[in-house]
């Protein structure tokens, strides 16, 4: 069950990349596999060197060693580009030159989480169309999303169901800028380097199916899925890279990895009190049905 931690350096870790890279150690080293490191590194504009390299000083520093090289998506644009082709000569990619505004114009956003569905607006137009359109802006590439439904287990969330079409809608994966987008990088990443088990966010549940979609009309292999609860405020706001006492930079000048891998450990249920751990410490312990799928109030 080879998993992966897969963050995106775009800014310092915080306690929820933390969480989400201990969960993630902690099932594949539970399994006995391995565990890779790969830095999602394709927003040349959001992404910096900088932070990917303390994200690396920051694992080494809370005992989370990740075997084999560390993997970096800028570098792998050339196999990206070959899977796109194939989707392209499946005639599954059409350009798509809606903003963001005539998106929102079409569609209301969606009543629990405020996503917007693609209405599939630019699949209809015709060869003239997008010529003279071309001539105006460049489009983003879509993926035409099959009309089905899409099942999975997950290992924390249980049994997720989504009609592909009309929860999730064509999605993109090359932006207007020429960078791949995430869900495509993902799909062939996981595929590629043989993950067996993804284990990150819950944010992420509906992103599987579209991920287990593309595996599939590529011909490649899907993973299974854990997904985590989510850490929040005590507003009930997910903890971002904006909730700055929580991020590393800050959190290493108050508290040792023991104590923050224990006060994890604790407020997961993995241990039953809060007393300062070693990864290693809680990876004897360790039992994945111990976590429940309820987000995590931590307070500043
Ligand atoms: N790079 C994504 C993030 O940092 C995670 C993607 C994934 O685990 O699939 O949120």
């Amino acid at each position: 069950m080879t998993g992966r931690f897969a963050p995106s350096p775009t800014g310092r870790m915080h306690l929820g990349n933390v969480y989400a890279a201990l969960l993630s150690w902690l099932f594949a080293k539970s399994q006995g596999s391995a565990w890779l490191l790969r830095i999602e590194d394709l927003d040349p504009e959001r992404s910096s060197e900088h932070y990917a390299d303390q994200i690396l000083r920051d694992l080494e520093w809370l005992g989370l060693t990740w075997d084999g090289d560390v993997l970096y998506q800028s570098r792998r644009k050339a196999i990206y580009e070959y899977y796109y082709d194939r989707l392209t000569r499946l005639e599954l990619v059409y350009p798509c030159f809606c903003t963001r505004a005539d998106i929102m114009a079409t569609q209301a956003p969606h009543q629990t989480d405020n996503r917007i569905v693609y209405a599939g607006t630019c699949r209809a137009l015709t060869p003239a169309d997008v010529a003279s359109m071309m001539t105006r802006r460049k489009p983003a590439w879509r993926m035409i999303m099959p009309d089905r439904q899409s099942t999975y287990t997950d290992l924390i969330y249980g049994e997720q169901r989504a009609n592909l079409r009309q929860q999730c809608g064509d999605i993109i994966i090359r932006r207007a800028d020429g960078a791949f987008a995430y869900q495509l990088a993902v799909t062939i990443d996981d595929a590629l380097c043989g993950i067996q088990q993804v284990v990150r966010g819950r944010d992420l549940l509906l992103s599987a199916h579209q991920q287990m979609a593309i595996a599939t009309t590529l011909g490649l292999p899907t993973q299974h899925y854990a997904h985590l609860p989510l850490l929040i405020n005590e507003h009930g706001q997910r903890l971002s890279k904006r909730d700055e006492s929580l991020h590393l930079g800050v959190l290493k000048e108050h508290y040792t990895p023991q104590q923050i891998i224990g006060m994890i450990a604790y407020k997961s249920h993995i241990t039953p009190y809060m007393t300062p751990m070693t990864a290693q410490e809680v990876l004897n312990i360790f039992d994945y049905r111990n976590l429940e799928p309820k987000d995590i109030v931590i307070s500043a």
